[in-house]
């Protein structure tokens, strides 16, 4: 076969597992499978760079960083839209319609209003050209490199489209992909992202588009513009859409009347729940694009569409009382501690204020009666306060200027929401925080030592920071409250099994900010001893791969702070794993780099740990649950039978445990 027919011919199977598999959510090909083509497809380029295509799948991964995003005019202005709250609501604007249009039959289309950033789509001869962000409606942003990078919008479409035209749409953030992503800044010390929607439309302005495309982002299509489209209604509109390749959601209804509109409404108003994005309402749009036309538009939205805002769920209740947590970095977050209250089947006691500038935007005060939602998101919110109950005495809120622990002054450092408490070494939460980080079971997994034994042990002056626990006796924690003869020997004992725990989560378990359990693995097999790595230099640091300027600064002054030193030297001569083991040395490869894998069961030859750690050291990532993310799911005796059918559903392969070593002989 000629090189530019092998390209072009992968090129096209790899669009097609890619739609197959991010728009239709139906797996066709194992993810090694096509991570091997894919490598293949990029091999090919790179020496025939003669045939470069601006659509090629590869171009998925990003790479291209953007300084400044380009303001572009768009085609035609993307509107806002009215919104209505009720059924009666609906029927005025029926009959506002019925003013222009007589006594024609009208239908409505229902769809849901995707609940995200806005974006406009141009497309050419079939390949994606353009997209735009919304901005004012006249002129967005230029961000096609970052949108390019989503794996469900389609960079080369199929079937009979138009040579020329828009699509717009939604770029959201799924709840399960948002969660992971929290649970991982949670780890690495950051502050977690506060909602999708800010999430995926602050995804959008990041200039590192393979940043972007590691986010698990979405996009979810709904109207098509241009000339000459030949598209005469909104419903066909949407069928188009999918058949070029474009991602729209099946939850759409082709309505005759408001009752069957509002049908719609109230079945998604709880069905919305069970949705793996956020929604905030439902669109109404009159199907047929004549009437829309002889409807037109005000000055600000379309005549022919109506949104209908879900209500978020919302109850009032009394703020007692503002406190502020420190957590283990030092960062500040004022806690609103509330009179409890039932909203939306949960008893909600507190919620989080986030940051200063969160309290002084909504003027929050102690003693207010304060609004507090849920709606798509997962935490509650205080979304505004009851200015009419506000007492006369009330004083507006002072943030405190000092740590609530140690009574350092605290800083705010330029750029940063929060505010932080930077006396590390003798700021008591700090000092308890890491060392609860450090013996957690994901770092040391220190048995018969909990949270609370170390608040006693540090209020007993019994440790001042993790080495401390290595020369701890029976006979200094045999005193401590609840503390008997065998838990003592107990504690000491893990303590100094710990000292077998492998380097990377040693690694991880010195808590340096930003370093997660990820990255601590990538440092490990990058530096492959500690010595190495504490005289990396920054440049030498962003060399290794998904470690950024951020994740390096903080490494060089983690190691550069003669405390740190100290207390790496004590663990050091305790006997800790400072280097990876000879067996990690000659057992790294590559060969599942990319991959997630599963493991769920008994196993017979290895125990599950092990089975974990040959995952890794072949480059691979263990993943906790099944999604259409997951490359292999390895099973073992006694595997729930949910777990089967999950994996079975999304295609993804079961291999056994034989099947899998091999894999990796
Ligand atoms: P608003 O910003 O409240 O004026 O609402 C208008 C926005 O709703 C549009 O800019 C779209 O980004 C968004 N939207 C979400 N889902 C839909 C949909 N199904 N049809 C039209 N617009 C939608
Ligand atoms: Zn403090």
């Amino acid at each position: 076969m000629q090189i530019k027919e092998q390209i072009e011919s992968l090129r096209q199977e790899l669009r097609e597992h890619n739609h197959n598999y991010y728009v239709l959510d139906n797996a066709t090909i194992s993810d090694f499978e096509f991570d091997t083509k894919l490598k293949e497809l990029q091999a090919l380029e790179a020496k025939h760079p003669e045939f470069y295509d601006e659509s090629s799948p590869t171009l998925r991964v990003g790479g291209t960083v953007t300084k400044n995003f380009d303001t572009v005019v768009h085609n035609e202005r993307m509107y806002s839209l009215d919104n209505s709250y009720s059924k009666e609501d609906l029927e005025d604007w029926e009959k506002r319609m019925q003013r222009i249009l007589g006594d024609a039959e009208v239908e409505f289309v229902c769809e849901l209003k995707y609940d995200g950033a806005s974006i406009s789509i141009t497309y050419e001869d079939g390949k994606l050209v353009r997209a735009v962000t919304r901005g004012d409606g006249f002129q967005g942003d230029d961000v096609t490199t970052n949108v390019k990078t989503i794996k469900s919008v389609p960079l080369q479409l199929k079937g009979d489209y138009p040579p020329k035209f828009d699509i717009r749409g939604e770029i959201v953030l799924p709840f399960e992909g948002f969660a992971q992503m929290n649970a991982e800044r949670i780890e690495n010390g950051e502050d977690p992202y506060m909602n999708p929607r800010n999430t995926a439309s602050g995804s959008l302005k990041l200039q590192d588009s393979a940043a972007v495309a590691q986010r698990p982002l979405d996009c979810l299509l709904y109207s098509i513009v241009g000339q000459n489209t030949g598209i005469t209604s909104q419903w066909q509109m949407l069928e188009k859409a999918r058949e070029w390749g474009f991602k729209v959601p099946e939850v759409a209804k082709l309505s005759r009347s408001t009752d069957e509109v509002m049908a719609f409404v109230n079945q998604w108003d709880s069905g919305r729940h069970n949705l793996p994005y956020e929604t905030d309402g439902v669109v109404v749009k009159i199907n047929s694009i004549q009437h829309q036309d002889e409807l037109g538009f005000t000055s600000k939205s379309p005549r022919w569409a109506m949104a209908y805002k879900f209500k978020a769920e919302q109850v009032s209740t009394l703020l007692n009382e503002i406190t502020y947590q420190v957590g283990r970095t030092g960062s500040i977050t004022p806690v609103a501690n509330l009179v409890p209250v039932l909203l939306a089947g949960t008893t909600v006691k507190r919620a989080s204020l986030h940051n200063a500038d969160q309290i002084a935007k909504f003027d929050i005060r102690e003693g207010d009666t304060v609004f507090v939602e849920k709606g798509g998101e997962i935490i509650p919110k205080i979304v505004g306060v009851d200015f009419e109950k506000r007492s006369q005495d009330s004083k507006p809120t002072e943030y405190i200027t000092n740590c609530p622990e140690c009574h350092e002054p605290l800083v705010r450092t330029e750029g940063d929401a929060k505010h932080y408490c930077v006396n590390y070494y003798g700021c008591p939460p700090q000092i308890t925080g890491r060392i609860q980080h450090f013996i957690s079971r994901k770092a040391m997994d220190i048995e018969g030592l909990g949270s609370e034994t170390v608040e006693l042990l540090y209020k007993e002056g019994l440790i001042d920071n993790y080495a401390d626990l290595y020369t701890l006796t029976k006979e200094q924690v045999l005193p401590l409250e609840r503390m008997a003869k065998k838990s003592a020997e107990n504690l000491v004992k893990g303590v100094a099994e710990s000292v077998k725990i492998p380097f990377e989560r040693v690694l991880f378990g010195l808590g340096i900010r930003f370093v997660g359990e990820t990255v601590a693995k990538k440092l490990a097999r990058a530096y492959k001893n500690i010595d190495a790595l504490m005289d990396a230099s920054e440049e030498s640091l962003v060399a290794v791969d998904e470690i950024g300027e951020r994740i390096a600064s903080s490494v060089v002054e983690f190691f550069n702070n003669e405390t740190n030193r100290s207390i790496i030297a004590r663990l050091k001569s305790y006997g800790l794993q400072f280097s990876l083991s000879e067996e990690q040395l000659e057992n790294q490869t590559d060969k599942l780099k990319g991959l997630t894998i599963v493991v769920s069961g008994v196993f017979e030859t290895v125990s599950r740990t092990e089975l974990k750690k040959i995952i890794e050291s072949n480059g691979g990532k263990v993943g906790s649950s099944i999604s259409s993310k997951t490359a292999y799911l390895v099973a073992g005796d006694k595997m729930g039978p949910s777990k089967r059918t999950k994996a079975e559903s999304l295609n993804v392969p079961i291999v056994t445990e034989g099947e899998f070593l091999e894999m990796v002989e």
